[in-house]
């Protein structure tokens, strides 16, 4: 495990829980957009933090929160050593939201087999055309479409999102991800925010979206799931 930080409350992380978040170092993408360098490049600097340090941590805030977020980077590439520290999260009585970039599908399957976790978000970066500029690296996109109905065939709560990157995201976009996701629960669209280094410098020039745009998205995503929103605006 590399927990590489620990944010101790947060109330936006969990859908309606107070939630502390683990943040696990390494990433098996490059996303251009991504504000999150140290995490993804630079993990190995950062000092990691002892899985029963961060138990008895979170033991000590249960009074003050009711969740817990793993996030990253991109958690999956635990691999299994992820399951059983899930488990001890959960035997505290505190229930579990996994961020995931969904491209180890063959882990992430397995964890909603066992039900190891209560909530899985799932970044969908674009339509499968655009997904090796949108993650930065040649893929398989098999694998994202794997990771999909995976989580749509689960009775995990989950949701899918999409940051609305200029260039990487458009409404032909929209429409494609809205049909692979075709009657999901939930779909958010996140506005790109700028101010912050990424992972490839041009992408701090680009503009984001001005909120009507985003807003025909949100019209878009509304015909193909149950539950649509925007975040970040
Ligand atoms: S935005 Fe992309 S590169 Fe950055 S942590 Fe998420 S999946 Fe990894």
């Amino acid at each position: 495990m590399r927990i590489c930080g620990v944010q101790g409350v947060s109330l936006i992380d969990f859908p309606g829980k107070v939630s502390s978040v683990l943040f696990l170092g390494g990433c098996n993408f490059r996303c251009p957009f991504c504000q999150n360098r140290s995490l993804v490049e630079g993990y190995k600097y950062l000092p990691s933090i002892g899985e029963d340090s961060v138990l008895a941590s979170l033991r000590r805030r249960k009074g003050f929160i009711d969740g817990v977020v793993i996030t990253g980077g991109e958690p999956l590439l635990d691999g299994v050593e992820l399951l059983p520290f899930l488990g001890r999260v959960r035997e505290m009585g505190l229930p579990v939201k996994l961020d995931t970039n969904g491209y180890n599908a063959d882990l992430l399957v397995t964890i909603l087999k066992n039900m190891a976790v209560d909530y899985v978000a799932m970044d969908v970066k674009s339509s499968l055309g655009k997904y090796e500029r949108a993650s930065g690296r040649p893929l398989n996109t098999g694998r994202i479409v794997t990771s999909i109905q995976a989580i749509m065939g689960s009775s995990i709560e989950y949701e899918f999102r999409t940051t609305c990157v200029p260039g990487l995201v458009e409404s032909d976009d929209i429409e494609e991800i809205g049909r692979l996701i075709k009657g999901a629960k939930r779909y958010y669209l996140q506005q790109f925010r700028t101010g912050e280094p990424t992972l490839v410098p041009s992408y701090m020039e680009i503009a984001p979206y001005p909120k009507e745009k985003l807003e025909e998205f949100l019209d878009i995503a509304r015909t193909y799931v149950k539950v649509a929103g925007i975040r970040g605006i």
